[in-house]
């Protein structure tokens, strides 16, 4: 078996291909990292969604045994951690994104085989990932904290951040190596120890990162990865005393039952959930370029994004040559396998393309028009659903109303700017929101009264830079600490003022 995570790192000799499925004739296979040490006998199976046939990688099942051992090493192994200059900390921060670097190609390939998304898009993440360690990272020599006046004669006020302690960080299968990155990356810089769950479905990315960090010299016990399912090891790290603050991205069922747990013993607590992204396309905007807008949010990754487009709102005057060019851009997204160059990956799993099935299914059983794609699937030959677009429908309609998490896309006509905006606005959820228009003063005005965490003025829903403040607003989040960028560290940490008087 081709073990992923090696007790003999030498990173150098990693050359492409040493981790590919098929070597030997096994799969890779994840391992918990506990204390400094790989554990854990590989016995769950993942299947290439692209292609079912093939075995993409096995995991350990982890045990609330497994979450306590990491839980402990943590909390014995963070204390030297913060003691640490914080450029040393960012140091292993900075040697394992070159880590990442050197090893893009492997993880990449492994991303796309295990989760189904395109290779483009899984290259990207890796990048991603090592940017987002580079950026933490050299936080280890950035100025923290503010030099205050005080009204007392020979008093200086001096503000510091201070670690919290030992973090659990639970996340999702659709970006499985970017979002345990920028979770982990701030939470280490800042002095705290971490524990990581994983998703179930998605094992070898955040193996990837495990190992990255592991060769980098993060301290044993500082970086944990214990695999396992969510109601096992998620929620035991969730009720574990010595766990200071959890950080959360998933199901807004599951993120409101964490919150929960960790808000009865005052724990701090960081949720990002679901979404159901609008885009608002007004009269005055260029028809193609407000459907490759559109395309773009609903279509790349598969519409496997929380901040992926699912509702578009259109007006009158642009309506039919949009929609003409809107299908156009998704007869282009042809879905297929990742490593074979294709425009589109796989939907993850065969829960979540009967999910999209039902949805498109649904809406046309209540009488939408569906002018692309099918709700007609065969699973057998791979994961595959082509984009949706679906029009005629009720604005109360639930392809329009529920999140999907896949390629689907509802178009709702809306008399004028005030109605879309209404409209935008009358979702639970309240993550991303675009509009398409050459009008400043209508995109000003959006970018003021639209509900959500992030507003996009003729740019798709989905994609962020790594150094901006995310998060959403109503059901979408906590709406109290933003992910990403500078922001993100004070979750991480508490403030602490000081008065030095000499
Ligand atoms: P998705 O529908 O995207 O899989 P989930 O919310 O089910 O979203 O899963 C997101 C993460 O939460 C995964 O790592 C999963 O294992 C974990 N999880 C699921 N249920 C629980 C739970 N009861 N307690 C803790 N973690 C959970």
């Amino acid at each position: 078996m081709t073990s992923l995570a090696s007790d003999t790192p030498a990173p150098d000799t990693l050359a492409p291909g040493t981790l590919a499925p098929g070597d030997a004739g096994t799969p890779p296979a994840a391992r918990h990292l506990i204390d400094g040490t790989w554990t854990g006998e590989p016995t769950t199976e993942r299947r290439n969604p692209a292609r079912p046939a093939e075995l993409a990688a096995l995991s350990p099942s982890g045990t609330v045994e497994d979450a306590d051992a990491a839980v402990t090493a943590a909390a014995r192994a963070q204390p030297a951690w913060a003691a640490l200059p914080a450029p040393s900390r960012g140091a292993v921060l900075l040697r394992a994104a070159s880590l990442l670097d050197i090893r893009s190609l492997d993880i990449a390939s492994d991303l796309v085989r295990e989760e189904g998304k395109t290779f483009a898009e899984a290259t990207g993440e890796v990048k991603r990932a090592a940017d987002v360690l580079r950026f933490f990272g050299s936080l280890g020599w950035a100025p923290s904290g503010d030099v205050l006046p005080s009204a007392t004669p020979g008093t200086t006020i001096t503000t510091r951040r201070e670690p919290l302690g030992v973090f659990a960080l639970i996340t999702p299968w659709n970006f499985p190596l970017a979002i345990p990155a920028w979770k982990a990356a701030p939470a280490l810089v800042s002095g705290n120890a971490v524990v990581l769950k994983p998703a179930e479905l998605t094992p070898l990315s955040a193996t990837h990162l495990a190992r990255a960090l592991h060769d980098a010299g993060v301290p044993a016990g500082v970086f944990n990865v214990v695999h396992g399912k969510g109601r096992v090891v998620g929620e035991a790290l969730a009720r574990d005393e010595r766990i200071a603050g959890l950080s959360f991205t998933g199901s807004t069922a599951v993120g409101l039952h964490l919150k929960g747990i960790l808000d009865a013993r005052r724990a701090r607590v960081q949720l990002e959930m679901g979404g159901k992204n609008a885009v608002l396309v007004l009269d005055d905007a260029d028809p193609g370029a407000a459907a490759a807008v559109v395309a773009a949010g609903a279509f790349g990754l598969t519409g496997q994004a929380c901040t992926a487009t699912s509702r578009v709102y259109v007006t009158p005057g642009v309506r039919d040559a949009f929609v003409e060019a809107l299908v156009l851009e998704a007869r282009a997204y042809t879905p297929g396998d990742g490593l074979d160059g294709a425009r589109m990956g796989a939907v993850v799993s065969e829960a979540q393309l009967a999910q999209d099935a039902a949805a498109v299914r649904g809406a046309v059983e209540r009488g939408a028009t569906l002018l692309a794609g099918t709700h007609d699937v065969d699973a057998s030959q791979g994961l595959l659903f082509p984009p949706a677009v679906l029009t005629q429908m009720s604005p109360d309609d639930p392809a329009a109303t529920d999140e999907i998490f896949g390629p689907v896309v509802a178009v709702l006509d809306v008399p004028d700017y005030e109605a879309g905006l209404a409209a935008v606005n009358s979702s639970r959820y309240g993550l991303t929101a675009g509009i398409c228009t050459d009008s400043l003063a209508l995109a000003t005005d959006f970018a003021a009264r639209a509900q959500a965490g992030v507003v996009k003025i003729n740019r798709p829903t989905s994609g962020l830079d790594l150094n901006v403040p995310f998060g959403g607003v109503k059901d979408s989040s906590t709406n109290t600490f933003r992910e990403q960028g500078r922001a993100a560290v004070e979750f991480y940490t508490w403030g602490k003022t000081v008065y030095l008087g000499v």
